[in-house]
């Protein structure tokens, strides 16, 4: 078992380069925010627990967010090789996915942080959209579809996150930098740490991860 992190805040890109990666590695591609929002779409238990802390932007309770990683790691085979995106968020996740792994004689092999100015998160957020069926991200004007509003990969209609709202998108970073950058220390502090430049094209940043992982 492998597991990397892709650590940063809200439009960072985790999601996009994420994407980049699964297609060109064999690391399993597990999205506590894709997880969570099919969950509210499920109206599945956990679902209706999450719903609301995610529309105000807050984060979901620890044990929630454990809960349903555990439950992923367990119907995956020992070998599995995984590339968390938006998890763990707080100490106490970062606490639980090293007990986690540890469970499997595994441990956390890197933490990507992607490193992304305020301004450029900001557009990014304001200006994002998500395929409704798939899950695919875009941006209206930095990654745009080729018809509007219909995904390239599946025809899904495409659709703004209510949290990628104006009001919400400034909680959610203000949310990040309190609660998540104490994991960028605890990161470091174990030599786990990789800061990698993010502000420019998706490609670019996935080809710095990548060099990165062939010495992992
Ligand atoms: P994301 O798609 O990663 O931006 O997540 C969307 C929302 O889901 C967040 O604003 C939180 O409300 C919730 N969420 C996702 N991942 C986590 C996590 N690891 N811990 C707590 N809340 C989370």
């Amino acid at each position: 078992m492998k597991a990397i992190i892709l650590l940063g805040a809200p439009g960072a890109g985790k999601g996009t380069v994420a994407a980049l990666l699964k297609a060109s590695t064999d690391y399993l591609h597990v999205s506590t925010g894709d997880m969570l929002r099919e969950a509210v779409k499920a109206r599945s238990p956990v679902g209706l627990q999450a719903k609301s802390y995610m529309e105000k932007g807050e984060l979901v309770p620890d044990a929630v967010i454990l809960g349903i990683v555990r439950e992923r790691m367990e119907r995956e085979p020992k070998t599995a090789k995984y590339m968390f995106d938006g998890f763990p968020r707080t100490l106490e996740q970062a606490a639980g996915l090293g007990a986690l792994l540890a469970q499997f004689g595994a441990k956390v092999d890197g933490v990507f942080l992607l490193d992304v100015p305020r301004d450029v998160l900001v557009d990014r957020l304001s200006g994002r959209r998500v395929c409704r069926q798939c899950g695919a991200v875009y941006h209206v004007r930095n990654i745009p579809t080729k018809v509007e509003g219909v995904c390239d990969l599946c025809g899904g209609a495409t659709y703004q996150r209510p949290d990628d709202s104006e009001a919400t998108v400034v909680n959610r970073l203000e949310v990040y930098r309190r609660q998540t950058e104490g994991l960028i220390a605890w990161y470091r502090e174990r030599g786990v740490l990789f800061e990698i430049e993010a502000a420019g094209a998706k490609e670019d940043t996935s080809d710095r991860i990548l060099r990165v992982l062939a010495g992992l």
